[in-house]
């Protein structure tokens, strides 16, 4: 992949308007997208509904998040994962899909599916539960999305009624991804960070023990399908360690109205014990769940039959939408070194590559050894770069369709800076780099 495709034709000249720097109502964006009414805000991020400029009929969601405002150096981390978790998992019918990432130095807009139906919250709040049927079929498509994600390495760790969507079609979406950790970040297979909502986190996870994010979603399977059938929480208590007792004891108890089946469901899912809590692959095996199962409930608009029974069967073919170099010409206006910028610091240097990540790392490995590092592997094959006392360690994230974004980092920064040549590794690095990301001199 040596070549790069000419840009594209400036078909922004035709309605070159004040690009708004300001990415609030009624402004355009990077000469693209016109953003109209709110749709919805977030923890870190407003969300709007846009319309291609290209193309007015178009509409998506674009979430704005505004730097100054949020992104700090623990804000950077959560974009890019769930950047990288959306592209990953493009093209299941139940997860919202990601589009483009567009910076500027002020903005990061991810343009995105647009869910018109709203909050699933929204539509349990106004029927205060579903009913059985109602709950399952949602309960159906949040399992199917979640067992896809799980099987791309992606677990989501903030599964709650507030990051379901819903289509025109009443379809379910999975949304926000800030939360979710790529699999490639386990350490003897167990995931570290806490994170989540209380009342739908699992109890190892709020106790910060390592766990299983296949289990730990499963879980909060449990309370999602709890919350659909009684219209409340199972565990309430502004007091969490009460919270957290109970959650131990399964002392929570059902509504009358909750049938049976479905009350041994949530009880296996609701499990403390991890070990023995009940999996989404045994999950869908049970009759409860794959009562009225169809392919109808899983499948999108556009036709594509994408039911639990297809993922099994077929290896799944991601298809393209914007590649790297999309990202990268699309417009003048764009700098996605924007994106990744924090403050220029020599402890530290990325670039972004068009090439595949074995390439990558088969090059690091050439360069670092013609400069006398010693390549160092570790268990969850990521790979060091050792030279004395200068350790760096490289992380890789694939951050659009061929497109990665490779960091170079100090172990150690504090003795070691003035031993390390960036600009040795720099001009050794020279052809597979589109661009740096941060000033090293
Ligand atoms: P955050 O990560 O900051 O919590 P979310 O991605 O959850 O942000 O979005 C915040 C809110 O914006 C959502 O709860 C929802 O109401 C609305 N929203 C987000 N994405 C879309 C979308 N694609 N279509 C319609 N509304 C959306
Ligand atoms: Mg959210």
């Amino acid at each position: 992949m040596g070549s790069t495709n000419p840009p594209p034709p400036p078909t922004a000249a035709k309605i070159r308007r004040t690009t708004s720097a300001g990415g609030g109502s009624g402004s355009i964006i990077l000469e693209k997208y016109q953003l109209s009414r709110l749709l919805g805000r977030g923890s870190f991020a407003k969300v709007y509904l846009g319309r291609s400029l290209d193309n007015s009929d178009t509409e998506v969601a674009i979430k704005v998040i505004d730097k100054a405002a949020t992104v700090d150096a623990a804000m950077e981390p959560r974009i890019l994962r769930e950047v990288s978790a959306m592209r990953r998992l493009h093209h299941h019918p139940n997860i919202l899909e990601l589009y483009e990432v567009m910076a500027t130095k002020s903005k990061i807009y991810l343009v995105m599916e647009l869910a018109p139906g709203g909050e699933l919250f929204a539509k349990l709040s106004r029927c205060r539960r579903f009913s059985e049927p109602t709950a399952r079929r949602y309960f159906q498509q949040v399992v199917s999305a979640l067992r896809f994600c799980h099987q791309n390495g992606v677990f989501h760790r903030d599964i709650k009624p507030q990051n379901l969507l819903l289509d025109k079609n009443g379809l379910l979406k999975i949304t926000d991804f800030g939360l979710s950790a790529l699999s490639e970040q386990k350490r003897d297979g167990l995931i570290y960070t806490a994170c989540g909502t209380p009342a739908y986190t699992a109890p190892e996870v709020v106790y910060r023990k390592g766990y299983d994010g296949e289990k730990a979603d499963a879980w909060s399977c449990g309370v999602l399908l709890y919350v659909f059938l009684a219209g409340c929480l199972p565990f309430d208590d502004s007091n969490l360690s009460n919270m957290y007792r109970a959650m131990h004891r399964r002392a929570f108890e059902f509504p009358d109205w909750v049938s049976k089946s479905a009350r041994i469901v949530i009880y296996r899912l609701m499990d403390p014990n991890p070990n023995t809590r009940l999996s989404l692959d045994e999950l869908v095996k049970l009759s409860w769940f794959k009562k009225s199962f169809s392919q109808e409930n899983l499948s999108s608009q556009n036709g594509q039959k994408l039911g639990s029974e297809f993922l099994e069967q077929n290896e799944f073919k991601y298809l393209p939408r914007v590649n790297a170099f999309d990202i990268i010409s699309m417009s003048s206006g764009l700098d996605l070194s924007g994106l990744f910028e924090t403050q220029a610091n020599k402890k530290e240097m990325r670039f972004t590559s068009g090439v595949q990540v074995g390439e990558i790392e088969e090059k690091l490995v050439k360069v670092g050894a013609e400069f006398g590092y010693r390549i160092e592997r570790g268990k969850g094959g990521g790979i060091r770069l050792v030279r004395g006392r200068v350790v760096l360690v490289v992380e890789i994230w694939e951050v659009a369709i061929e497109l990665w974004l490779v960091e170079l980092k100090l172990f150690d920064a504090e003795m070691v800076l003035e031993e390390l040549q960036w600009e040795e590794l720099k001009s050794g690095l020279g052809d597979i780099v589109l661009s740096w990301h941060n000033e090293v001199s």
